[in-house]
């Protein structure tokens, strides 16, 4: 096979280089895209996949190397450079400004563009959506689209400025599993279109079906470049991680004791004035692990918040140990009642991502001995435990000084993990502790929460991912609609059987 000379790819990267300090994030990075591919950048957290698009994008200037578009050398300077040049991206974490239309969204911004030309512009959009089966309306004000559609709002923004390069950053970690579909149907049209997409993910099974190139990135380089039809999930994950990945884990089978939380007839209100949780009862024994699965959206995220201590119950009551923990604010619940709570959205809740790694592993006991004594902090000791757990978790940073918002998502999760459990609580509730990570961190995850329930910890892990809640749950309970609408021992959990239930469909 000859490969293209650099002149015919769409994009080239040759040794691009980008620090953070002494940090290398990239390191000597090369990948080349060819024009009208879907090409991946598949890697774990942290391995430098999004610095490398910022580059790309103009965002970030690289300390060496070179960008190459269609064969030219090419100084990005910023977006607006990039978009320029045909290349538009959009970021994991995009923002649109709410309160305007999907038209006026995608209109802010443009060059020389005023309110009076909207009609024309409203008209040129509409085309386009239609051409490429978008189907979206122009005049809805975007708070009220789903996420999927903001997403399609937002690619709509670059094709709409002639982007025909886009980089799509962890595009389907946003999406729920029904949004996945349509969105991946959509990035065929896209290709066949003739457009070059770049797709940043660290899921095997999405990199296997979509793409047609591979760069496998770990720490900051890029360990292969192969063609999709010539490897296999298996490869990937070893490349990913650096080690095989064993899909199962050894676990030995549960020894339950007493029960340790006991929620009963429990309800929690949501929005509009509704019960988010209605009348849930579940229990968790000493050394088992349960899992609640369900679809996202059915109480899930009301549940672990009333448990954590963060949001007010309507009825019911919830007990740890026999003692009702209403009254007992979250840091009592951690300090003095021994549970451990890791938070579904966890840069909002779990982290202050400003604060270092340091502050952020006392968050929940900074004034008590002997991070603190009348008032003082005692950073030595501080520091000392940071240091201590920080090593024990393996969090990746450059120390623990840095702030915790420059962290990858699975260095975060690690660290409100250590904090959590370094204590040994009695009981540990986990609300998605696997959303947005990749298998390497999946597994520590995993293993972390089998060990705890080794020691005899009661554990309640809510989740939306079924096969990652299959691995380790004990027992497997279903959530719908604010109730648990199923019970099933973990031999008799099947993902087929769990989706029906889920669904509504069967008991
Ligand atoms: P990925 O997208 O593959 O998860 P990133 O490119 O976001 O990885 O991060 C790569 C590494 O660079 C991480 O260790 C991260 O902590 C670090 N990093 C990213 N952005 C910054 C920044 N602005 N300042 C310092 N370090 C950063
Ligand atoms: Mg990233």
């Amino acid at each position: 096979m000859t490969l293209p000379n650099d002149k015919h790819y769409r994009l080239a990267l040759r040794g691009v280089v980008k620090r953070f300090g002494t940090f290398c994030a990239n390191d000597a990075v090369d990948v080349s895209v060819a024009e009208g591919s879907v090409h991946a950048i598949l890697g774990e957290n942290g391995a430098g996949k999004s610095t490398l698009m910022n580059i790309i994008y103009g965002l970030y200037q690289p300390d060496a190397g070179t960008i190459l578009v269609r064969g030219r050398e090419a100084g990005i300077a910023s977006p607006r450079h990039a978009l320029a040049l045909g290349i538009g991206m959009v970021h994991q974490h995009f923002k649109q400004v709410d309160t305007m239309t999907v038209v006026e969204n995608i209109v802010i911004g443009l060059p020389g563009s005023g309110f009076l030309d909207l009609q024309r512009h409203r008209a040129r959009i509409v085309e386009l959506a239609a051409e490429l089966g978008f189907e979206i309306d122009p005049d809805e004000p975007v708070w009220r689209l789903p996420v999927g559609m903001q997403q399609r709002v937002e690619i709509l923004k670059l094709l709409y400025r002639n982007a025909d390069l886009l980089i799509l950053d962890e595009p389907t970690s946003v999406l729920t599993p029904s949004e996945v579909g349509p969105f991946f149907a959509l990035l065929r049209r896209l290709k066949e279109s003739g457009r070059t997409i770049i797709l940043i993910t660290h899921k095997f099974d999405e990199v296997l079906s979509m793409s047609d190139d591979i760069t496998v990135m770990r720490t900051g380089k890029v360990v292969a470049t192969m063609r999709t039809a010539d490897t296999d999930a298996r490869e990937l994950a070893r490349l990913m991680v650096g080690r095989d990945i064993t899909s199962e884990l050894t676990k030995s089978p549960a020894n339950p004791g007493r029960t340790m939380l006991r929620i009963s007839d429990l309800t929690v209100m949501g929005e509009r004035g509704l019960a988010a949780v209605d009348g849930l009862s579940l229990e968790v024994r000493q050394g088992e692990i349960l899992g609640l699965a369900g679809v996202d959206g059915n109480g899930q995220k009301e549940l672990a918040e009333a448990i954590g201590g963060v949001c007010a119950i309507a009825g019911g009551s919830i007990e740890i140990d026999g003692t009702d923990m209403r009254g007992f604010g979250p840091a009592a619940r951690k300090n003095r009642l021994r549970m451990g709570f890791v938070p579904e959205d966890r840069q909002r809740m779990g982290l202050d991502l400003d604060s270092s790694v340091a502050l952020n592993m006392v968050l929940r006991s900074f004034r008590s001995r002997p991070f603190s004594r009348a008032g003082w902090m005692n950073f030595a000791a501080i520091d000392s435990h940071a240091k201590d757990l920080a090593r024990r978790y393996d969090v990746r940073m450059r120390g623990i000084a840095q702030a915790v918002r420059d962290l990858s998502g699975g260095n975060q999760q690690k660290i409100i993990l250590a904090r959590e459990i370094e204590d040994e609580p009695d009981v540990l509730v986990v609300s998605q502790p696997t959303k947005g990570l990749d298998i390497g961190a999946i597994e520590f995850v995993q293993k972390t929460l089998l060990a705890q329930r080794e020691r005899g910890c009661a554990i309640l892990y809510i989740s939306t991912e079924l096969e990652d809640l299959l691995q380790v749950a004990d027992r497997v309970a279903v959530i719908s609609k604010g109730r648990v609408v199923g019970n099933i021992a973990r031999g008799e959990a099947t993902s087929q059987r769990l989706g029906l239930m889920m669904a509504g469909v069967a008991q």
